[in-house]
């Protein structure tokens, strides 16, 4: 959602969007290296903000990436940067590049990290998806196994994930989902899955390749607080075949059903009680939580 007067956080500083730019040299650019997160603005306050900032710090430290500012320097400029804009609902993007290097791989040759924060708005889904339900294939394209990329670094490195996007393009499928090197779930390209079975709810371990989404926790804490029980598995392809309901979380996509996998109908083809609950359930957490935006 590009809007011309948008102002940038661009290390240290508000920029107007033209004059938000970074070098060619950065390696952020050059190697996709450098991490990021998306963080969400419900009703004036930053949903989950320490949250998406420790795991923000967890993926710098794992790739020997220095933020050049403090964890408290870091949440002020977010904050800064949403006021700012006046924003009351919409999407912040926060990226750390390696920064200026030579050209050639080495890391150390980067002096200083970039850090540039844009606060707009995003939609991923149409709207009407979250009452009819996505379509969803297996990609044949898999999660990178930890030992290569830890799935946990959410890292500037998407491509894994540009590629199983594109099959599900292709397929007419708004999203799909990735096994990892052993064949079992690890999650979608760009959410986390649950499904319910009997009234009970799973969910693919971190460990089987997914990313620790920052909606998956507050989901399963909506989970508990609903009275149900959230168990973390080891999932397989029957497993989705033969669920009962199934939603997909994600920062941008929130909660939302899925009715149909490899063209076969998920329970009975339409977004189950349960997960309409849960999505009622999260929206209300959303709406009410969050780190206050210090608007002017
Ligand atoms: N998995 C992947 C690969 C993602 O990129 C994301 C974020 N879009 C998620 C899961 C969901 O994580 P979160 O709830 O923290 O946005």
């Amino acid at each position: 959602m590009a809007n011309s007067s948008l102002l940038i956080y661009l290390d240290g500083k508000l920029v107007p969007e033209s004059e938000a730019k970074i070098s060619v040299f950065d390696h952020g650019l050059l190697y996709g290296d450098g991490c990021f997160e998306g963080i969400r603005i419900y009703n004036g306050r930053i949903f989950r903000l320490t949250e998406h900032l420790v795991r923000l710090y967890e993926s710098a430290r794992s790739i020997c990436l220095n933020i050049p500012i403090s964890f408290q320097e870091m949440e002020k400029a977010t904050l800064d940067t949403v006021a700012a804009n006046q924003l009351r609902d919409g999407y912040i993007r926060l990226v750390v590049t390696r920064g200026v290097g030579s050209l050639g791989l080495n890391p150390y040759q980067c002096p200083k990290a970039s850090i540039f924060i844009i606060a707009s708005g995003i939609t991923l889904y149409p709207a009407e998806k979250y009452e009819t339900g996505l379509s969803l294939i297996t990609c044949a394209t898999r999660r990178p196994a930890s030992a290569a990329l830890s799935p946990q670094v959410k890292s500037l490195n998407y491509l894994n994930n540009i590629m199983a996007k594109i099959e599900c393009i292709q397929a007419g499928c708004e999203e799909g989902i990735m096994l990892n090197e052993q064949g079992y779930v690890a999650e979608c390209t760009g959410d986390n899955i649950f499904i319910l079975k009997n009234g009970q709810i799973y969910t693919p371990t971190i460990s089987s390749g997914a990313l620790n989404g920052i909606t998956r926790m507050a989901v399963m804490e909506v989970i508990r607080e609903m009275g149900l029980v959230v168990h973390e598995v080891t999932m397989t392809r029957h497993d989705i075949y033969t669920a009962d309901e199934c939603f997909l979380t994600g920062t941008a996509a929130e909660v939302i059903p899925a009715v149909q996998y490899d063209r076969r109908p998920i329970g009975d083809g339409r977004p189950g009680q349960t997960t309409l609950q849960i999505i009622a359930k999260f929206k209300a957490l959303a709406n009410s939580t969050g780190t206050p935006v210090p608007y002017a």
